[in-house]
């Protein structure tokens, strides 16, 4: 990503663009302008007028635009794969897998509305048995949307694909490493609703994202680093902007004694290393019982030969998308061989200019960055644990809370629900994200508020309550008229209902 300031064509106002660089071979992917506050502020206003005919669709309506559109991304989705590619650099098949997975989730959010949102009735109690009662989610306008580059179809879609369904039209700030798949994605989405302002790209670095924040969009669906989850925070807090806080992770990957060693080795390898280890729900750790842990790490070890990082057809390892981040992961790996890890594969000098090789370590310490911080590189930490309440205690003894992994055959689903985690897969990695009923989020610095599921269409309303009247109350509650007798009889009502021994019905 490079930016320059050039001439715009004809009106000769300088408007400053950027180029996003293919990170294999810094080849030139797309130029893009950096939009100003007030080119935000002007989408926004776009939006909002579209979200007057947007949002008075039917349900049904807007589910025909997004299966629509669901189709035309599945039919073109090799352009859309290619495009990933050369902007991320992650692999072909990759690019093409969180495709797929963004496109479930298109259609599970516009089939599923309707009946997550629609207004339905809910039991009124015996004190307002007179009234009838309903809730509805009412959209709240216009979502502002800002992106990372990791997973730039998949990751942005959660938010995007669940609060248009939701009746909102979307403002979306892709990252600055892949803004050519964010204007991608809103040209078809344009393509599709004939021209109107619903979904909608601004392009740009740190400063376009921190306009949209402080623009005037009623919520605010942000993933990326924690650190910029704060800023973030604070400046949606100058208009009360709610927001929606996906960060990091730190996830770890627990192998049991009675484990399928195969299987566990397999999901922790791709868990660690798909995507060049640039996953927010990727295995950073793993804590395997001491009885397998021999036979766990010879196991891992065998399956990783031949496993490397480069830019040919052969290596399933692509680049670091974000040149900054190869010195994080070479200081994380210094500092746990300075602190005593044994290198089992790759090691310091796995990291190279753009791609590092595979990097698995063993006993590192547990104060060290490799454990602590978020390393996003193909790297795995494993450490043997003497129980698996040492491995809960170990996975939990984090400040993230984002997902994470657990091997067992006897025990998973007990130790799953102990850790301290939004997401959690038993005998597999990472299959929480691919089922689109299911709500995706974390804990702590990993962040709040849900995407994905009916928790995840919730996220982008508001709960509308509303009562009806249908006939005069037996004890007119609600007036001045209300005398000591009427009290009374409230009095006696209560103690009947309520007064007596608690019992679970
Ligand atoms: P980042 O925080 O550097 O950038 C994310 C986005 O925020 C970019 O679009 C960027 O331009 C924008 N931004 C930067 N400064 C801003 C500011 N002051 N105000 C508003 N916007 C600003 O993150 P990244 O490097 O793009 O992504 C990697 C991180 O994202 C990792 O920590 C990863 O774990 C996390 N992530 C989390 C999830 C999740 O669902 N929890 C998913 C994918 C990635």
């Amino acid at each position: 990503m490079t930016a320059t300031i050039e001439p715009t064509t004809g009106s000769g106002v300088p408007t400053p663009t950027f180029d996003s660089l293919n990170p294999a071979n810094g080849d030139v992917v797309g130029s893009h302008p950096i939009a100003s506050p007030a080119d935000v502020d002007a989408a926004v206003a776009r939006s909002r007028e579209a979200a007057g005919w947007w949002g008075e669709l039917s349900f049904d309506e807007r589910a025909e635009y997004l299966l629509t559109w669901r189709s035309v991304i599945t039919r073109r989705i090799a352009q859309l794969a290619d495009l990933s590619h050369r902007e991320t650099g992650k692999p072909h098949g990759d690019a093409q897998l969180e495709i797929v997975l963004a496109i479930d989730h298109i259609a599970w959010a516009a089939k599923n509305a309707k009946k997550v949102l629609g207004s339905h009735k809910v039991s009124s109690g015996l004190l307002m048995a007179n009234q009838a009662a309903t809730v509805q989610y009412n959209a709240l306008g216009v979502v502002g949307v800002i992106g990372p580059w990791n997973y730039p179809v998949f990751t942005p879609m959660g938010s995007i694909a669940y609060a248009l369904a939701a009746g909102n039209t979307v403002v979306f700030k892709p990252s600055e490493y892949t803004p050519t798949v964010g204007q991608w994605l809103a040209d078809t989405f344009t393509e599709v609703v004939g021209g109107r302002a619903v979904l909608q790209v601004v392009t740009g670095m740190g400063e376009t994202g921190n306009a949209l924040c402080v623009a005037d969009v009623d919520k605010l669906a942000f993933t990326g680093s924690g650190a910029t989850g704060k800023k973030v925070m604070a400046a949606c807090a100058q208009n009360l902007t709610p927001v929606v806080i996906e960060a990091g992770g730190k996830d770890s990957l627990i192998v049991d004694e009675d484990a399928d060693l195969a299987k566990a080795a397999e999901a922790a390898l791709w868990g660690g290393m798909s995507n060049a280890g640039q996953t927010c729900i990727g295995t950073e750790r793993v804590y395997v019982h001491e009885s397998v842990f021999d036979s766990f790490v010879k196991e891992i070890t065998e399956q990783a030969k031949g496993l490397r990082a480069g830019s040919d057809s052969g290596a399933k390892i692509g680049p670091i998308t974000m040149p900054s981040q190869l010195k994080v992961i070479k200081s994380h790996i210094d500092d746990a061989i300075a602190k005593g890890a044994t290198v089992v594969m790759g090691g310091a000098d796995a990291v190279g200019e753009r791609f590092v090789q595979p990097t698995i370590l063993t006993h590192v310490p547990e104060d060290s960055s490799a454990i602590t911080d978020e390393t996003f590189g193909p790297t795995l930490t494993i450490n043997p644990v003497s129980s698996m309440d040492e491995a809960v205690r170990l996975t939990n003894a984090t400040s993230y809370g984002l997902a994470g992994a657990v091997f067992s055959e006897a025990k998973g689903m007990d130790i799953a629900r102990r850790v301290r985690a939004g997401m959690t897969s038993v005998n597999s990695v990472i299959a929480f994200a691919g089922v689109p009923a299911l709500p995706f989020g974390g804990v702590g610095e990993s962040g709040f508020g849900r995407i994905h599921g009916a928790d995840g269409l919730k996220e982008f309303t508001y709960a509308k309550a509303i009562t009806r009247q249908k006939f005069k109350p037996v004890m007119m509650l609600t007036s001045f008229a209300r005398d000591a007798k009427l009290d009374a009889r409230v009095a006696t009502l209560i103690t009947v209902l309520h007064g007596g021994k608690q019992t679970l019905k």
